[in-house]
């Protein structure tokens, strides 16, 4: 937070804390003489912090440097910590004042620069060495490694030595090729005034933290166990509004947020992790699985569903979802989907675990896209690496997701389910689109295959194959073996006049067995 941008190796830094940053004001004989709030070009003077400072000997009285003016910069520190609200060099900084003209006593003088029009100290160490010299606490000063993080300089500041509170820190003053700056931090101190938990669309446990006057702060719940914080808090926030630090006054240094919180919408254990989002455990839960409850009704060009219609829904199943009972809802169960496999895995399968399609297209035509081998594969996955085409990283998420049966359950449950008419993607071969436009209903046990075969010999025309009957199609084919044929079916087609055909007769009546001689091997 302080580095980036800020800093760069070989630069040294004098560390400001929070408090009081002074300039003091010695005169060509070397006595104080005036005492201003603030650095060089933003010093305003208080003359009335004359008195204390040097009725406290926190200061010198006088320095050895005359015949020009020189001018101490530092900081008032103490390790007291206030309820207010505002930058650290502005507000905080403000009130430091007002404490320390009420009980001076609390403080103590920190130098950390000085700028003499009589002589010239410029190096840091020369500057630190003189001002300890000349009786003052020194501000702790550091050269910048190479390969600098946040974490090693956080590492750095916040060993024993280090005499203030890390990361209570307001500036820097840093030097870099002989050249001093004074730098702002830009942290801020807010005081919690009430905490909302919420979990967000995408099912992260999320905080938004209220302020008294610097309005709402939203953070992960992980911010609120790592840094323990309640309402009266006091918390300081970086110019990236992220939470750097927690001070707990006494009333709260008991309190504890506890790591292990409950689902608000399944009930199971949450435990909170050190860093990073959290959200429910149970891929299953209500909480998490909107994204990819949208995901699948956009693949299959479904209506969406809005939030509060699913989260009702949840509500009924006790919000552990199983994908396919989405369809049986009243808006979706009276829709049919006709989908290839393909896009049905792709629909159901998230696509944190296999981002493309293609992968699916893959998969499929491993399995001669025939929905039974996919079914076999999805519910044995261990033989996926062996038997399929599949890119060993996809396998292994694959692989790994279907461990849990719930999700096994979801794509066979999809598979199966009756609103879902899964096409056969893969043509047999490139026929001439003699039956482009055409849907066939084929039924019962085929001389030339299995259902997934005759669909991809009769896609190979151009064909929409179903084996599912609907009153839409064009013919109805049924095998030559005469088992499994719909009765049902066949006589429904037959009242509404479609035309039926024998398997034998059909092949033949379209020279199809010919074509396969020729593109099958
Ligand atoms: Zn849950």
């Amino acid at each position: 937070m302080f580095v980036r941008n800020l800093l760069q190796a070989g630069d040294h830094v004098t560390i400001v804390p929070t408090g009081v940053r002074i300039s003091l004001q010695y005169s060509e004989n070397g006595l104080l003489e005036k005492v201003y709030q603030g650095y060089a070009d933003n010093q305003i003077l208080h003359q009335e912090l004359l008195t204390p400072l040097l009725q406290n000997n926190s200061v010198p009285r006088k320095i050895s440097i005359t015949k020009g003016t020189s001018f101490v910069y530092g900081c008032l520190y103490t390790d007291k910590i206030y309820p207010t609200e505002g930058r650290l060099d502005k507000e905080v900084e403000y009130n430091y004042l007002t404490e320390y003209l009420k009980d001076p006593s609390k403080f103590v003088f920190y130098a950390g620069h000085i700028q003499s029009y009589a002589v010239g100290i410029n190096l840091p160490m020369a500057v630190h060495r003189w001002l300890a010299a000349a009786g003052f606490n020194v501000l702790p000063g550091y050269v910048v490694p190479p390969s600098i993080t946040e974490g090693t300089f956080s590492n750095m500041l916040n060993l024993d030595t280090f005499p203030f509170n890390y990361p209570r820190i307001q500036s820097y003053i840093k030097y870099r090729v002989g050249k001093y700056e004074f730098v702002s931090t830009k942290v801020k101190q807010i005081v919690v005034k009430k905490i909302k938990k919420y979990t967000s669309y995408e099912g992260f446990i999320m905080a938004d933290i209220y302020s008294h006057d610097l309005g709402v702060l939203n953070s992960s719940y992980t911010d609120i166990v790592k840094y323990n914080i309640h309402p009266g808090s006091i918390l300081l926030v970086n110019e990236e509004n992220s939470i750097i630090d927690c001070y707990n006054p006494d009333k709260l240094k008991n309190k504890v947020q506890p790591a292990k919180i409950n689902c608000d919408y399944c009930g199971k254990v949450i435990i909170v992790p050190s860093k990073g989002k959290v959200c429910c455990a149970d891929s299953h839960c209500s909480s998490v699985i909107l994204p990819h409850v949208e995901h699948m009704l956009n693949t299959l060009s479904a209506e969406m569903i809005s939030r509060d219609e699913f989260m009702d829904y949840a509500k009924e199943v006790n919000h552990i979802v199983a994908l396919p009972d989405i369809l049986d809802l009243d808006k979706y169960k009276d829709k049919k989907f006709t989908v290839e496999i393909s896009k049905l895995l792709y629909a159901v399968v998230p696509v944190t675990i296999i981002p493309n399609i293609n992968v699916w297209d893959y998969f499929c035509s491993s399995c001669n896209n025939s929905v039974d081998s996919v079914k076999y594969y999805i519910q044995n996955p261990d033989k996926i690496m062996d038997d399929l085409n599949i890119d060993f990283n996809h396998f292994r998420r694959l692989h790994h997701w279907l461990q849990d049966p719930q999700n096994v359950n979801d794509v066979i449950g999809m598979i199966e389910h009756e609103n879902i008419e899964v096409v056969a993607s893969g043509k047999k071969f490139e026929g001439a689109p003699i039956f482009r436009g055409k849907s066939i209903y084929i039924t019962g046990t085929f001389a030339h295959g299995n259902l997934e075969d005759i669909k991809s010999i009769l896609s190979s025309y151009s064909a929409e194959v179903y084996d599912k009957f609907n009153t839409a199609v064009d013919c109805v084919i049924i095998g030559d073996l005469h088992e499994r044929t719909s009765g049902r079916d066949v006589n429904k087609a037959k009242q509404m006049q479609i035309p039926i055909f024998e398997e034998k007769d059909f092949f033949a009546k379209y020279d199809i067995d010919n074509d396969l001689r020729k593109n099958v091997v």
